[in-house]
């Protein structure tokens, strides 16, 4: 039997998440598998923060937790702490994992929505144990009494959570572990690429004129898109209107003190700046929009705010345009990663949807046996779960309290896709957001981000999702929780311990 031949271009992130995922999950009998990598075009040295369905990523290749996160100055993350986005000065955190504990017939998040104003409760985040983790600077994996009663509540058993790390040392650590399972590396230039109006892409040429043919590539070349943007001219829909911001200057600093299990966003005059702690040192970017301020204004604005910093390395802009392509597997060739989309990283999901759709490629190989309806349903999971992150990214904006500066104002005013205005339009009628199926943001999620921007300013009382319950009783139920929450979140490690625990 022919093997069939698949070739990866690019050894970026999504090149090796890619690559190991498809080495792990085909057979080598039936598969031959390439990644071409350019020796002279870095990749973009960015995208260290991600969410908890990482986790699957590495349980899927069977990797050492342990071993990874040190190779990579990885650190644990348990959310995203906003600051000055509703207004200037306040605060919040988008945390992974469940808030509170449901009751019988209400869930807690509507019970805590009924009752914030009338008993004057703590904010979402007291409820949350990754919320309470992550401001006490404290780490563990989830964990549950072996002899757990099945209707008590165990905070330690909700501790969700996901990773920073360093984008190249990522890329360094998968290559291994692709080139293990068998991959062909091939460290050269692709200078021409060949079209075929029925298969799609026919060949790629090297710089040494090799040309290398294959039944299917993998466009992992990065924001070039080198064969379903470039080559076979796929659509690519930008969602500029919604989301403006199209720059960010990074720069990488020396850790000022251990480093905290989560990542910070700030807003800034003209967008955001992400603050990601590894082991040993700090990731740094200000996302910005070039229609509000110029490069020079942005790098500026984000070394003042670095002051107290040491530098690294120089900064760089690098310049995006959120959005996605309308058919990012087309024919024989399939876009994930940069090449394919592009969501700006306000809430780490760029990662995530090349791992997610790098599995669903492989499963799609194994269990597909018409490749064109494969085709079609990867496409339309993409463009699902595209339009999901992209509706949750606008609601951090749009509903912003700030009028400070015109980046802020403008926001105000953003277009909103209809999806989101009937999400927001439900949200301040009942307390609720009917989600589609499956999105990657659940409505805890939406909770935390409307509440924490301070959506509902005018005091609701969602009085329908009331209990049937005394005052008294209920102010003991939300207390005993918030209380177990950080009685068990004490005791646990420091971030920081528990990462020199595990090096042990
Ligand atoms: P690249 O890293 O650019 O790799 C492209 C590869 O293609 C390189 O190896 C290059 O050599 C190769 N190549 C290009 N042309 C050729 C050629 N002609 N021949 C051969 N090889 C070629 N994502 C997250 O999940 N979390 C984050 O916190 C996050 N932050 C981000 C911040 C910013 C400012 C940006 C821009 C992105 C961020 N992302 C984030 C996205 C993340 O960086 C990317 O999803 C990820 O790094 C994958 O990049 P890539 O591999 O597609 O592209």
């Amino acid at each position: 039997m022919n093997k069939k031949r698949i070739v990866i271009i690019g050894g970026g992130s999504a090149g090796w998440i890619t690559a190991s995922i498809l080495a792990k999950g085909l057979p080598s009998a039936e598969y031959d598998i390439s990644l071409i990598e350019s020796p002279d075009i870095p990749t973009i040295g960015v995208g260290e923060a991600t969410i908890p369905p990482i986790i699957h990523l590495i349980n899927y290749l069977d990797l050492d937790e342990t071993d990874f996160i040190n190779k990579i100055e990885g650190t644990y993350k348990y959310g995203i702490h906003f600051e000055n986005w509703s207004t200037l000065g306040h605060s919040y955190m988008h945390a992974f994992g469940e808030i509170g504990k449901n009751s019988v017939d209400s869930s807690f998040t509507q019970m805590w929505l009924a009752y914030k104003s009338s008993l004057n409760l703590p904010p979402l985040n007291h409820f949350s144990p990754c919320a309470v983790a992550a401001y006490s600077n404290k780490f563990s994996r989830p964990s549950l009494p072996s002899d757990a009663h099945p209707e008590k509540y165990y905070p330690l058993s909700k501790l969700f959570y996901a990773y920073q790390f360093d984008a190249g040392l990522l890329a360094k650590y998968l290559k291994n572990i692709a080139l293990n399972l068998g991959i062909n590396y091939i460290s050269d230039n692709v200078i021409k690429v060949t079209t075929d109006t029925n298969i799609g892409i026919k060949s790629v040429t090297l710089t040494n004129n090799a040309v290398i043919s294959a039944d299917y590539f993998v466009d992992c070349s990065g924001t070039r898109g080198l064969l379903n943007k470039q080559a076979l001219h796929c659509e690519y829909e930008g969602w500029d209107k919604y989301l403006p911001c199209d720059r960010a200057v990074v720069v990488q600093t020396k850790s000022l003190g251990d480093p905290f299990p989560y990542t910070k966003s700030i807003a800034m005059n003209a967008g955001w700046r992400w603050q990601i702690p590894l082991q040993t040192r700090t990731g740094n970017g200000y996302v910005y929009s070039s229609k509000h301020i110029s490069d020079e204004e942005a790098l500026n604005e984000l070394s003042q705010a670095l002051t107290d910093h040491e530098k690294i390395n120089e900064y760089r802009v690098i310049k995006f345009q959120t959005g996605s392509l309308k058919t990012p597997w087309f024919k024989n060739s399939i876009a994930l990663g940069l090449s394919g989309s592009f969501f700006e990283p306000l809430e780490s999901t760029s990662i995530h949807m090349t791992h997610k759709y790098a599995l669903e490629l492989k499963n799609a190989f194994i269990y597909g046996t018409n490749m064109t309806e494969e085709a079609t349903n990867f496409n339309a999971a993409f463009h699902k779960d595209s339009l999901s992150i992209r509706d949750f990214l606008i609601a951090h904006y749009c509903t912003t309290q700030r009028d400070d500066t015109s980046f802020w104002r403008d926001m105000q005013l953003l277009s909103r896709p209809q999806s989101l205005q009937s999400y927001l339009n439900e949200f301040e009628k009942t307390g609720e957001i009917t989600l589609p199926q499956g999105s990657l943001f659940p409505y805890q999620s939406w909770l935390q981000i409307l509440i924490g921007q301070q959506y509902l300013n005018k005091e609701i009382t969602f009085t329908q999702n009331r209990p049937n319950q005394t005052d008294e009783e209920m102010k003991i139920f939300f207390t005993d929780i918030a209380n177990s929450i950080q009685t068990e979140i004490n005791s646990l490690p420091t971030h920081s311990d528990f990462i020199r625990n595990e090096n042990k």
